[in-house]
């Protein structure tokens, strides 16, 4: 097993890391940014070591200062954290070359999931249930309109390079198609660098179900059930649970084993999130997240067990230390994300924390990098908290999320937490009723932006 480990991150997931690195016994070296002097991640590490200027693309992005920081440190791996290098398939390659353990999966395995044309065929081929659409990529509008006649509108065209929300544009009807095409190419293009895209038929009410998994690299694989992230503003998650509200206990089991098995025989090497839309009875696999998600503390509520632990021991060469008869459900958990955020237009409003106070009690969790005093900085993503509650079922898990919220207290900025406690009131959260559109409609109708 490592001595120590870099965490090539911030914020919240590299205190996640450290707390985990901490309790096996292993050292922790924090990376920052000339920004983050003061952060938490910096105070809490064993060792920190400035990387770069403020600008993620000059620091936290930065491979070879990553690198060159595990050799002044000694450090002997790397945990990515999520965002940032976790799923460049280059940086990998660079870490492996070093003769350094990069605490996820291989460079092939990133980059046959980071092309969804790649992940889907693959996907295909491993048994995984897909959207119907597009054999591969589409060449040019002419195709593009043959097909949509074919498969019949809506349909969604998607940049094979894809991520984050870009490079997606919904045809909703044959009028729509010259523009969905080409500006789904050109945000390809321009935002990753590749303009290939292909076409799925677009689901109109599905809810988002991802399977969590977890491989040791040796041809054994687990599922950890599933997360619902319905609740998405513009494709980002906001507030995601555990168990599913519409899965049963016999759905749960027939997928996950499909998700297990399929990730079993590709060899694949600690944690994954496989992403489904859900309509109808029916899964439809839609992309493959080859690292560890923010959402993941929803699985580690319900299933007790801890991911980065698992993901630090599996790169070390261990064994897992769970196999799937050892994991059963207990209760339910649901986190939200803390934004820093002014609504109604989710405008970011970094600045100066003047008094924090964080929530606690029986089944609360938060991880967050915030104390009284810190200054959010404007450089990195707006995410400051996640707050993960616990219940033996999913009303007491509500109930204990509107009595944390309440306890919760940022000053000195704007925060998204107003939001959460407005969804509690809606009946359709509180019985679980919602798909991917809910959201928005409810935002359109609640929350006009100014
Ligand atoms: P990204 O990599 O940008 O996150 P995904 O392929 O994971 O893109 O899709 C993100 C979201 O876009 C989904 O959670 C869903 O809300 C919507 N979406 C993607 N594909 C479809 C589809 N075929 N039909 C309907 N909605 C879709």
């Amino acid at each position: 097993m490592f001595d120590k480990i870099l965490i090539a991150n911030r914020g919240e997931i590299a205190l996640r890391v450290i707390r985990a690195a901490r309790e096996m016994g292993i050292g922790s070296v924090a990376v920052h940014s000339t920004a983050d002097s003061d952060a938490m991640h910096v105070r809490m590490a064993d060792e920190a070591i400035c990387i770069g200027p403020a600008p993620g693309t000059d620091s936290y992005l930065n491979k070879a200062a990553v690198i060159a920081a595990c050799e002044v440190t000694g450090a002997q791996a790397i945990h990515p954290g999520y965002g940032f290098l976790s799923e460049n398939a280059e940086f990998v390659q660079m870490v492996e070359d070093h003769g350094l353990t990069f605490i996820g999966p291989t460079a092939q395995h990133i980059r046959t999931m980071g092309d969804k044309i790649t992940a889907k065929e693959t996907m295909i081929k491993l048994g995984v249930p897909c959207v119907p659409g597009s054999e591969g990529g589409v060449p040019d509008l002419e195709s593009a309109k043959k097909l949509g006649e074919e498969m019949g509108y809506p349909v969604i065209i998607k940049a094979t390079a894809g991520g984050g929300g870009r490079g997606m544009k919904v045809a909703q009807t044959a009028a729509d198609m010259e523009s969905a095409f080409m500006t789904a190419r050109a945000e390809g293009k321009s935002n990753f660098g590749n303009d290939e895209v292909y076409i799925e038929k677009y689901l109109t009410t599905p809810r988002h179900i991802e399977i969590q998994v977890f491989g040791d690299g040796k041809g054994n694989a687990v599922h950890l059930g599933e997360r619902d992230c319905s609740l998405q503003r513009r494709h980002q998650k906001v507030f995601e649970e555990a168990p599913g509200p519409s899965i049963t206990p016999e759905e749960r089991a027939k997928i996950g084993k499909v998700c297990a098995d399929a990730v079993a025989k590709i060899n694949y090497i600690g944690a994954g999130t496989i992403e489904f839309l859900y309509e109808n009875g029916e899964f439809y696999f839609i992309e493959m997240n080859t690292r560890l998600q923010v959402e993941h503390p929803v699985t580690e509520a319900i299933f007790g067990v801890d991911l980065v632990r698992e993901q630090i021991r599996v790169a070390g060469g261990l064994p897992m230390s769970f196999g799937q008869d050892d994991l059963t459900i207990n209760g339910h958990a649901i986190e939200v994300r803390i934004n820093a955020e002014k609504l109604p237009n989710f405008t970011p409003c970094p600045g100066k924390i003047t008094a924090y106070h964080a929530p606690g009690g029986l089944g609360v969790r938060m991880d967050s990098a915030l104390y009284d005093g810190y200054s959010i900085p404007p450089y990195y993503d707006s995410l400051i908290g996640k707050l993960i509650v616990h219940g033996r079922d999913r009303p007491e898990a509500l109930a204990r999320l509107n009595r944390a919220l309440g306890e919760l207290i940022v000053d000195g900025i704007d925060t998204t937490t107003p939001l959460f406690h407005a969804l509690l009131a809606e009946t359709d959260v509180q019985t679980g009723d919602y798909n991917i559109h809910w959201l928005e409609k409810w935002l359109d109708a609640n929350m006009a932006e100014g």
